[in-house]
């Protein structure tokens, strides 16, 4: 936690470099297991580039203290969609509004069917250093269960044409997929590793209401890896992304020396960030708030001057939770010092009190005054977590 950067307001601490989130709410097919907000409604692009531009005018201020922007993140939905007017625009109007003289990090996610050389081409025209590539598999048996466009030989080419332009990659991966095999995982790991891109994020499945997956599984027709699988799974990741030189330096993610996300590890910072677009999520150190998650509803609101976006105030317990939640989640842990200083002594004791039980078992470490997670209680982390949380 950079200190310098921050000032203090009523007790809350306000970090002054922000990032901000750009969500591009467009997918030409629907992942089996997705649950972002996206829809098929292509034709809508030009008006929602349109409306993403009004909204980052309209909400220039959030950053109260600064303009200056660390990390723009472009998600989805599939940011591949994007053409050169669009970014062009979009850049436009970023470079406008803020100072991205100290932007370190432009990441746009990719899926592996839209880079082509003439889509990488017209990319090197724009300041995105960093391509996050939605690969999930290697095999095109899981591929296809997951409904993805691509096969795995796509996706291999797709890698190996965009390390030609761009020099900061990372690949998304899945494991605890319905018809995967530790043999079929270790293989997609192997090939992953092969392709020396400089990130790796990997994701246990998790089947969500309303997904096409979920539906499968109530009928009986797919059934995910067991616990003992997903488990077995989770560390020959482990393993082997450590063995290659890869550090786990969040749950999910593992990088090579200083290719850590820096956008991503903003939001587990607690730093402020600005998210515009239909269902994009911003929070400012005392606030969250989230748009509209309806691609209709939100174009009407921004047009009209009257953008659908909820709000909710965090509470002293809210901020207690959410820094145990989000710094537990990375190998950095929880700065016991930071942590006193912003919600007291007697609030510390009674985390490190919550804490002693795993403490003394080894699942929780306190080394350099920073409480975390090993490799290994990662992994089960969801219940370590809830019970430091205040009810
Ligand atoms: S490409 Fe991404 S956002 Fe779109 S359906 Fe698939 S997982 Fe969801």
């Amino acid at each position: 936690m950079q200190l310098q950067n921050s000032s203090i307001l009523v007790g809350v601490k306000i970090h002054l470099l922000s990032g901000i989130y750009l969500h591009i709410p467009f997918c030409k097919s629907t992942c089996s297991y997705c649950d972002f907000y996206s829809t098929g409604q292509i034709k809508l692009l030009d008006r929602v580039v349109n409306a993403l531009c009004k909204e980052l005018i309209v909400r220039k201020g959030y950053f109260k203290e600064t303009d200056s922007v660390e990390t723009i993140y472009f998600g989805g939905g599939t940011p591949s969609v994007l053409e050169e007017v669009h970014l062009h625009h979009l850049f436009e109007t970023l470079n406008h509004l803020f100072d991205l003289s100290k932007c370190k990090e432009i990441t746009l996610e990719a899926n592996p069917d839209d880079l082509s050389e003439s889509f990488l081409d017209m990319l090197a025209h724009f300041p995105i250093n960093r391509l996050s590539m939605g690969v999930q598999s290697l095999h095109d048996n899981e591929l296809k269960l997951l409904n993805r466009r691509h096969s795995a030989q796509d996706a291999i080419e797709a890698v190996q044409r965009a390390k030609q332009y761009v020099s900061n990659i990372s690949i998304d991966l899945m494991f605890g997929l319905p018809l995967q095999t530790l043999d079929s995982w270790n293989e997609t790991i192997e090939k992953s590793l092969a392709l020396e891109v400089q990130h790796i994020s990997a994701y246990q499945l998790t089947i969500e209401k309303g997904t096409q997956l979920y539906r499968q599984r109530e009928l009986g027709k797919v059934l995910p890896a067991s616990d003992e699988l997903s488990t077995e799974m989770y560390f020959m990741l482990v393993n082997k992304l450590t063995d290659a030189g890869f550090e786990q330096y969040e749950i999910s993610n593992f990088s090579l020396p200083s290719y850590a996300s820096k956008h991503n590890s903003a939001y587990w910072q607690e730093k402020s960030y600005l998210g515009i677009g239909p269902s994009a999520h911003s929070f400012n150190g005392i606030s969250r708030q989230w748009n509209i998650a309806n691609n209709m509803r939100y174009l009407i609101g921004i047009e009209n001057g009257e953008p659908e976006i909820q709000q909710e105030q965090l509470t002293e317990k809210d901020h207690y939770n959410e820094k145990i939640m989000t710094a537990l989640r990375t190998k950095i842990g929880i700065d016991l010092s930071a942590f006193e200083v912003r919600f007291g002594n007697g609030q510390m004791q009674h985390l490190l009190k919550a804490a002693d039980k795993y403490l003394s078992t080894g699942l929780l470490q306190l080394q350099e005054n920073h409480l975390r997670l090993t490799s290994e209680s990662f992994w089960i982390s969801d219940g370590i977590i809830a019970d430091l949380m205040i009810d």
